[in-house]
């Protein structure tokens, strides 16, 4: 098989660290410096703290290279900073909203739409963010190879699965070596037709788009497709746009998933802007989610009322394909629910 990644080499590569792995290992978890090295007063450290507890702060140095100094409302900041409104309490948000995570954490994946199975990776992410639904699930699953059994039965066991999505956490925080088995494993069933990732490795460590990623998503039968969780478009740097070029130029079809926050992207210049750089970027934009109602991110949430208003806005604005479904999860409803 001809190496695909070199054949990408088109676009400009990433720069500045060379390994994700490394790019990682300097990541900031620790509230003090955080707020040292962006030129916080130290007091919003102490503040943070608590929340940091019960989910730690973690952030890359590449994520924190694109936040403003000294900026507390930075939308890139609002995103990774605990904050004092966590600790509110508001009865409509659950450490579970979806009312999926624990059995889908415990065997590793979950069934919810026909023809799809989602599975539950990995733990571990990139960059922890304070809205995500999953904060309270931080147990790491299906790390080896073995984890992997109970999925790998329920595919092979119904022929009318023809898609994987992996999940997370996020996949991307497993080596290339592991997806690359997993994959082949996946491949072995022949109705197994594509392998979707949804990931926010390549906005926030876009060095993990490494050379290896590209081949073993590109080698084989299965047809691979990416949905990456970006938020803002100060989110895209050089490094992003420069990942974002070689999965796109290695073939593999990106799609995009925003999460609409308050304070971060809740405005139409925002959400204009971001759709329309993506697109520029060849990546579609697939989905815009309102909040899952978690536990300590009720500070973020947009009314969807406001929400559906904002996406007849873009699509007054905006070409159509620029435009993302805006969706909903509704615990216990066989799909999303499509708000506009
Ligand atoms: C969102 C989701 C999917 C994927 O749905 P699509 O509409 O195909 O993007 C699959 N399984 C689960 C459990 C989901 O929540
Ligand atoms: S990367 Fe995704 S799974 Fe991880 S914390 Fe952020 S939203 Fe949650």
């Amino acid at each position: 098989m001809a190496n695909l990644a070199s054949q990408a080499s088109g676009p400009p590569s990433v720069s500045i660290y060379p390994d994700w792995r490394a790019v990682m290992g300097r990541a900031v978890t620790d509230t003090a410096k955080l707020c040292q090295v962006l030129g916080l007063a130290p007091e919003t450290a102490v503040v943070a703290e608590g929340p940091a507890q019960e989910f730690p702060l973690l952030v890359p140095p590449t994520y924190l290279a694109r936040i403003r100094p000294g900026d507390l409302q930075d939308p890139l900041l609002l995103q990774i900073l605990p904050k004092m409104e966590e600790a509110a309490t508001n009865s409509e948000f659950t450490t579970d909203p979806v009312g999926e995570s624990t059995p889908a954490h415990d065997r590793g994946w979950l069934r919810k739409y026909p023809g799809r199975l989602l599975m539950v990776t990995n733990g571990g992410c990139g960059v922890h963010c304070r809205f995500c639904f999953r904060r309270h699930f931080r147990r790491p699953v299906a790390q080896c190879p073995d984890d992997w059994a109970s999925a790998l039965q329920e595919l092979t066991a119904d022929s009318t699965l023809h898609e994987v999505i992996l999940s997370g956490g996020d996949p991307l925080a497993l080596e290339d070596d592991r997806l690359a088995e997993l994959a082949s494993r996946m491949e072995a069933i022949p109705h197994v037709r594509r392998l979707r990732i949804h990931t926010r490795f390549p906005i926030v460590v876009p060095q993990r788009v490494t050379d290896e990623l590209l081949n073993w998503l590109c080698a084989g039968r299965l047809t691979t497709v990416m949905v990456v969780h970006v938020n803002h478009p100060a989110e895209i740097d050089a490094d992003v746009a420069a990942a974002l070029g070689r999965l796109v130029a290695a073939g593999v079809p990106v799609l995009s998933q925003t999460v609409l926050l308050r304070g971060v992207n809740g405005r139409i210049d925002v959400l204009a802007e971001l759709f329309e750089r993506l697109v520029d970027l060849r990546v579609i934009p697939y989905y815009l989610h309102q909040l899952d109602r978690v536990a300590g991110a009720a500070h973020f949430e947009v009314a969807p009322e406001e929400g559906v208003r904002l996406i007849q806005q873009l699509r007054a604005r905006l070409p159509g394909y620029a435009v993302p479904r805006y969706v909903r999860e509704v615990a216990g409803q066989p799909g999303k629910v499509v708000l506009a």
